[in-house]
């Protein structure tokens, strides 16, 4: 057994290729899409409804989720070493260790990718699109890219 174990989580995109982010200030959920969020030219993420930068936009799903799998593999872990004794003391053992059955998983589920009634937004300062809530839209948002405050967005 090796001490070491790797977790790739993925965030997976919507329909459209947009990931869901959330202002760690606010709360608010916006979606934009990984070549955007990724892109060079953008330096900081700005939050489109307070426009402040957070240092994590990872939602608490995303966190939650990585908090089963690594529950799951420690488990899985523990049990592993407990056959390990069990098979080991088989023969001529005092002590009997009884591993018992195999943990159950919690589920690891996917994401909810989906968050209701964002739609997609074009921010002409940057030519760039997110996903908003339709609120944002009339009130005015913050380009989640540039963070300058866009009114009556298409
Ligand atoms: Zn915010
Ligand atoms: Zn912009």
């Amino acid at each position: 057994m090796s001490d070491e174990f790797h977790m790739t989580i993925s965030i997976p995109a919507d329909d459209d290729g947009y990931v869901l982010l959330q202002c760690e200030h606010c709360g608010t959920f916006f979606k934009a899409t990984p070549s955007d969020i990724e892109d060079d030219g953008v330096l900081h993420i700005f939050c489109p409804s307070c426009g402040l930068v957070s240092d994590s936009y990872v939602t608490e799903d995303v966190i939650e989720l990585a908090r089963r799998m690594v529950e799951n593999k420690v488990n899985d872990m523990l049990y592993d070493a407990f056959k390990d004794l069990e098979r080991h003391n088989k023969r001529n053992s005092i002590i009997k260790f009884k591993a018992g059955k195999r943990p159950n998983h919690e589920p690891e589920d996917p994401i909810r990718s989906g968050i209701e009634a964002l739609e997609i937004t074009m921010f002409p300062c940057c030519g760039r699109t997110a996903k908003i809530k339709p609120l944002l839209k009339m009130t005015g948002a913050y380009c989640p890219f540039c963070g300058v405050k866009n009114y009556e967005i298409e």
